[in-house]
């Protein structure tokens, strides 16, 4: 199906068949269908072409894009047979998950918009900065639909520059490309004036870089997690991978007295440093240094260092499921010597952003850190990504970002 098709499911003749009592996950409405789980292709479908999926007995169970070059060899974007992947049908799932976001109230004019499975549309990301729009097309699917999904986003937003940030470190699982760059006429103009675009989130003033940035361009999944730091942030706090210093700033504007952010990457610091002059936000005794988390952690023990409130907010240490047993001791490790650092009564907010990590293991991880840091510690809450980036019950996949309250006692 090409681009800008207007009834994308009218005249499928491709079939995808399910093997026996595969089609019960599609009934809970997991909308991935596995390669192994497909007994046969009829017709020819190319890459990111809709499909009828069909159970063993030709019982419909839903409209999916197509990846042969994908283990996702199907995404299910409807269960309805009556329904049709067109235009109108965009917009309205488009404008349901805006609608959606309205009620969040989230004091900022930063939020993500459509997230991918759990707003319906596989593999859309849509991200709003101010006046832009971040997109990202991260499966075949996605891809097909992207002109149409560009002009209802634009319609339903009535932002006109739109930038696309399609270079997620999993595209290369989709066999799709990096696809990074101006997506409107409107963009293209402005993009050349200015790739950094300022924003607001709880009276903070952020400044996201648009084309270089992290993610779409900023970590807008922790921003209820950045207000509950503000809550916190007492005495010294020690936020570690800290990149343009989100944690830091509210740390800072809750209110206490120091705080130390860590972070490998020199740009990334210079952003943060940045952000704390623009919010008039400096403390004398803030450092910002750049160093290894591990390394810093480790002299700051020897060093006898203490603090109140401690953030762990490492990058993802386990892309994939054969690298979890080295990321679950990584996370230990880094936990370990972080829990010997905080005072009695001190808070440390762990996460892990790994989605093959679950919050199971995930806390397990944790337990045996305390238990080895000879230190008592409550778990005063869980933590996961605000509620612009919803789970749907039926895509656990979803709840990449988790994390720990904890309190020494
Ligand atoms: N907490 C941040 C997001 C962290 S992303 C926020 O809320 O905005 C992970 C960060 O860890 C990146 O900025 C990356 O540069 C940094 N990083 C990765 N490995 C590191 C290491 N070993 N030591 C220090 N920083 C590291």
């Amino acid at each position: 199906m090409t681009q800008g098709n207007l009834n994308i499911t009218n005249g499928i003749h491709a079939q995808l068949i399910l093997k026996p009592g595969k089609e019960k996950s599609v009934w809970r409405r997991h909308p991935w269908i596995f390669s192994g789980a497909v007994a046969k292709i009829q017709g020819h479908p190319g890459l990111g072409d809709f499909v009828g999926v069909y159970s063993d007995k030709q019982q419909f169970l839903g409209w999916a894009a197509y990846n042969p070059k994908s283990q996702i060899r199907a995404r299910i974007w409807s269960f309805q047979q009556t329904e049709s992947i067109n235009p109108g049908w965009l917009r309205q799932k488009i404008q349901y998950a805006i609608n959606k976001r309205k009620l969040l109230n989230n004091a900022t004019n930063a939020m993500r918009l459509i997230h991918g499975e759990a707003d319906g549309l596989p593999g859309v990301i849509c991200d709003q900065y101010g006046s832009w729009l971040v997109l990202q097309f991260n499966s075949a699917g996605a891809q097909a639909l992207k002109a149409e999904c560009i002009n209802q986003l634009v319609e339903c937003t009535g932002i006109a520059k739109v930038y696309e940030r399609t270079d997620s470190d999993t595209l290369h699982l989709e066999g799709l490309q990096v696809q990074i760059g101006p997506l409107t006429d409107a963009a293209k103009q402005a993009i050349e004036q200015a790739q950094m675009v300022p924003i607001v989130e709880n009276q903070i003033q952020y400044i996201v870089d648009l084309v270089a940035g992290h993610k779409t361009g900023f970590y807008l999944d922790q921003r209820d997690n950045r207000a509950l730091v503000h809550n916190l942030a007492r005495g010294r706090v020690l936020n570690c991978f800290s990149y343009t210093g989100g944690f830091s700033l509210a740390a800072l504007k809750g209110g206490c007295v120091e705080v130390i952010s860590i972070d490998s990457s020199e740009p990334a610091m210079l952003l943060a440093r940045d952000h704390a002059r623009k919010n008039k936000l400096e403390s004398t005794q803030s450092k910002w240094i750049v160093s290894d988390v591990f390394q810093y952690l480790r002299q700051a023990k020897a060093a006898g260092e203490l603090f109140d409130l401690i953030i762990l907010d490492p990058p993802k240490f386990a892309p994939n499921a054969s690298s979890l047993d080295r990321a679950c001791r990584a996370y230990k490790d880094v936990n370990l010597i972080a829990m010997q650092l905080l005072k009695p009564g001190g808070h440390l907010l762990t996460f892990s952003c790994s989605g093959v990590m679950t919050a199971e293991l995930f806390r397990k991880v944790i337990a045996g850190a305390a238990a080895d840091s000879k230190v008592d510690f409550h778990v005063v809450n869980t933590l996961r990504a605000g509620l612009d980036h919803p789970v749907a019950l039926w895509f656990p996949e979803g709840e990449y970002l988790k994390g720990l309250h904890l309190q020494r006692v």
